[in-house]
């Protein structure tokens, strides 16, 4: 089979749609080569090969390295070059690439090809010793590390004591003679950490870098980074091997890399950092600070040699193809050598959400794309960051920052110091709020930089590795803060002639590079321009209404600020934890008879009735599920001693009645116990009262001539009996209210159900036959279809999805195969019998994209989510629509 796909003049096997083949850069090389831009030339091993190199105990396919010759034949002939001659020799490098980015995760290697007689030929053909040196010591440090596992300090040692030995900071301070010492010295450390030498076969060389590269797949980092990204069902890393250009060539050469619009804010304006005289991975790695790319066509080295203002004008036009080919944000890596500017990678750039909402619609704008690819491109849960607060403009004023690094990514964070990956791991679990404080950060950091609130960083560029992975993630960072120095070790900073510690708690603006001292206060975003814009266009063409699930007025407003459409689920019982309420609660469950527990009752009825008259005001006219009181009793009642004392104070009891009837509450297994209609079907005075207070309050609404659209819904019903019983009841208690009331005018309460016990899906035609509504409640519907505690599943999930048993947490997206398959039922078999019924969701499901899109196919009505969710809800609906 075909193994190795070429690129180059002579023929481009591969084309752009074969990322799951080629890897995404793969892809985008071939496709770069066929549409005439300048791309070294080099072949792809594919995916598929990877695939095989893990299924046959990590040995390479039989017959890859058979094509990956005849590739090289022809690479040779293209270049005029042979690989592994003494003479004037070609140089390759490998590189990973998947068919998802996974920006520095895997591993490269550069300047392959090169040896002890090869450096030779390579200083006498360019006339340019200096940097044949400079690549092989490279060679050696990356084979090295990469391929035979010597730890990249031990190579780093010895260039220090170069760098100290001939008084420079640099690396490309370092003379020749300097470089021709490094590379005998890192030969040695290979030799002394491996017991083996540095291999001078050139192909023995290229095939274990290619072996090293499939390897890096599965690296911990690289797992880790695929979990937290949530990538799975890939194949594995492609293999790119490309023709070496060079960068390192001198001061008219270097690399570097760049967007073709700014990935934090959106602005179109290209946005790209270059390293004079440097190979490779330099810019990303933080090595030296790089140079903006607009100051290329000033820029002069001391020794007058420059880049100049023709290579800084074919980047810009480069923008324009690529942008128009692609008609996307580029993340693009060149090089320079000598007055010729090479492409070695293009890929669609990541981006904030802020930057991908004014990057979407200015491209409409330019006409690069249309509405509905605007709506489509924006990852619906990158809106939150949208939504997240900044810092107050007011504290910033009477603040003044400690020192301003680059605003590598947007947002404000604040949280205490941890000063390593770990340290920040675990503060976080322990339930700490912690900035991340590093001198660069590498791919090795990625948990700390997942746990921590936000990142700050004394080196780097704005695409260093932190920016970068930051951006992705749409986490608060500032990087290159160089004021910052940083004692790791001591866990201590020191900034603007201060000393910060582990205690110590530290604000960073991403937007502004800003860094204060202590915690800033905080404001909400706006919701204007491009977002609204996008709002605009999602609305036109979703098809699924978006509620959201609010129990206080405060939330129902800001809910309805982000467009939600109406309230899918009030969780009564939130309301009964604040203040005194908690004493009547309190005082009616551990009432003895139903005469008190009336009486109890009675005490609730006005709290209840004020909250739902603020709720449907603040709704002004929209529907509002009003869910009936689900959790067990024993949730109200304390379980300490101290706290039932008090209690039986407050109610004028004996501390040993309260302890009795606590302990009589209990229940080995809470969540299938006592709680949801079952309490209604005990105590049907706690339906009457709340019925009656949402009865009241409609009516009080009215009077005010506030419109009050009550929807009734009752929870965790199994059987259409349960659902009779009560319904009865609740229309009994409405036409109750409205006789005591004398009210003449419509109110129109609908009464539904819950679908989330198994059974009531199974049954749900004759369930409709009592509900005017359904929905589907999937927090509790995945717990009873799996057989998982809510609460208690943490202690095991980890491993499910570490196994990759499970893909993702079923509780935070919809198992669309199995629990899917009991609400694609549900609303089938309810509409077989009430053709119209209205049926939405209102599990944690509700707000996330890809249950969204489930929710979409399966005919729902609506779906209700956290109020902050709403607008990720109202994109996703629309994306799922088109
Ligand atoms: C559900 O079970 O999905 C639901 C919305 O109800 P709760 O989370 O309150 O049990
Ligand atoms: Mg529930």
């Amino acid at each position: 089979s075909k193994m190795v796909y070429y690129f180059g003049k002579t023929k481009t096997d591969g084309n752009a749609k074969q990322r799951e083949l080629l890897g995404g850069k793969g892809a985008n090389l071939a496709d770069m080569t066929s549409i005439g831009l300048p791309v070294p030339p080099g072949f792809t091993c594919t995916t598929e090969c990877c695939d095989q190199y893990y299924k046959q105990g990590r040995k390479l396919p039989k017959g890859l390295m058979d094509q990956v010759h005849k590739a090289v034949k022809l690479l040779e002939k293209e270049n005029g070059k042979k690989f592994g001659s003494n003479t004037d020799p070609l140089l390759m490098s490998v590189r990973s690439g998947a068919a998802q980015s996974m920006p520095g995760m895997m591993d490269t290697v550069l300047n392959l090809g090169l040896n002890d007689q090869a450096v030779v030929g390579l200083a006498n053909a360019t006339g340019n010793e200096r940097f044949a040196y400079d690549s092989y010591r490279r060679l050696l440090n990356m084979y090295g590390d990469v391929v035979m596992g010597v730890d990249h300090h031990a190579f780093e040692a010895e260039f220090d004591k170069i760098k100290a030995e001939q008084g420079v900071d640099l690396d490309t301070d370092v003379d020749t003679a300097g470089l021709i010492k490094l590379c005998g010295l890192y030969k040695k450390v290979i030799k002394k950490h491996t017991g083996q030498n540095f291999p001078q076969d050139p192909m023995k060389q290229l095939e274990m870098g290619i072996t090293a590269v499939f390897s890096s797949w599965m690296v911990p980092r690289a797992i880790r980074y695929r979990q937290i990204n949530e990538m799975t069902g890939l194949l594995g890393t492609a293999v790119n091997v490309q023709t070496m250009v060079y960068g390192n060539m001198g001061d008219d050469c270097g690399t570097g890399v760049a967007f073709t619009r700014n990935p934090s804010t959106g602005a179109n304006k290209f946005y790209g950092e270059f390293l004079v005289n440097s190979q490779g991975e330099d810019v990303v790695a933080g090595i030296r600070t790089p140079l903006p790319c607009e100051s290329m066509p000033k820029w002069k080295a001391p020794n007058n040699k420059t880049i100049g203002k023709q290579m800084h004008a074919e980047l810009m036009k480069m923008k324009g193809i690529l942008e128009k080919h692609y008609k996307d944000v580029q993340d693009i890596e060149f090089t320079i050598e000598r007055g010729k500017l090479f492409m070695l990678q293009t890929r669609n750039g990541k981006r904030t959400g802020a930057a991908a909402v004014k990057i979407a619609c200015d491209m409409v704008k330019e006409k690069l794309i249309t509405e509905k690819t605007a709506v489509k491109r924006i990852p619906a849960n990158d809106l939150t960051q949208l939504l997240l607060p900044s810092f107050d403009p007011k504290a910033k004023k009477s603040a003044s920052p400690l020192t301003v690094g680059l605003p590598a990514s947007p947002g404000a964070s604040f949280g205490a110091l941890a000063f390593t990956a770990e340290e920040a791991v675990e503060r976080t679990h322990a339930g700490e709020r912690v900035l991340l404080v590093r001198q660069e950060t590498s791919p090795e950091d990625v948990d700390g930089m997942h746990s921590a609130d936000g990142i700050l960083t004394s080196t780097g560029g704005m695409t260093s590795h932190a920016a970068v992975v930051a951006r992705g993630w749409g986490k608060c960072c500032v990087a290159g803060a160089g004021e910052i120095q940083i004692d790791a070790k001591a866990g201590k900073i020191k900034v603007a002639g201060k000393t910060y510690g582990r205690k110590d708690v530290l604000s960073i603006d991403g937007t502004t590079g800003e860094v204060f001292a202590g915690e800033m206060d905080t404001v909400s975003p706006k919701l204007s321009g491009d977002f609204a814009t996008v709002m605009k266009w999602a609305d036109k063409y979703r098809k699924l209404a978006v509620r959201t699930n609010a129990d206080s007025p405060a939330d129902s407003k800001r809910a309805r600020d982000f467009g939600a459409e109406g309230i899918g689920l009030c969780r009564t019982e939130h309301m009964f934890f604040e203040g005194d309420r908690i004493t009547a609660m309190r005082e009616m469950i551990l009432a003895e008879t139903e005469g008190d527990r009336k009486k109890a009752l009675k005490k609730l009825l006005p709290y209840q009735r004020k909250d739902f008259v603020g709720i449907f005001t603040a709704m002004k006219g929209l529907p509002v599920t009003v869910r009936l009181l689900d959790p067990p009793l024993h949730e109200f009642v304390p379980h300490d001693a101290k706290g039932q004392k008090e209690v039986a104070k407050a109610l004028g009891i004996s501390p040993a009645k309260v302890k009795a009837r606590v302990a009589m509450l209990h229940e080995a297994n809470p969540m299938l116990g006592h709680r949801g209609c079952r309490l209604s079907i005990t105590y049907p005075e706690i339906l009457t009262m709340q019925v009656t207070a949402i009865v009241e309050a409609a009516i009080a609404c009215k009077k005010k001539r506030v419109e009050a659209k009550p929807e009734i819904m009752i929870p965790l019903v199994g059987t259409k009996a349960e659902l009779a019983l009560l319904r009865a009841k609740a229309e009994e208690t409405i036409a109750d209210v409205l006789a005591a009331k004398k009210f003449k005018g419509k109110l129109d309460i609908t009464i539904g159900t819950m679908i989330e016990i198994p059974r009531a899906a199974l049954t749900a035609d004759e369930v409709a036959e009592e509900a005017d509504f359904f929905s589907f409640g999937t927090n509790d519907l995945t717990q009873m279809t799996f057989g998982y505690s809510r609460d208690d599943v943490n202690s095991f999930l980890p491993d499910y999805i570490g196994h990759e048993i499970l893909e993702k947490d079923p509780f935070q997206s919809l198992d669309t195969t199995g629990v899917g398959q009991l609400v694609a039922m549900g609303v089938a078999k309810g509409r077989s019998t009430k053709k119209k019924l209205k049926v939405g969701i209102c599990g944690e499901h509700g707000g996330d994209p890809a249950s969204i899109q489930f929710c979409h196919d399966t005919g729902l009505d609506y779906v209700s989510c956290s109020p902050f969710r709403v607008p990720i809800a109202r994109l996703a609906a629309a994306q799922a629509a088109l």
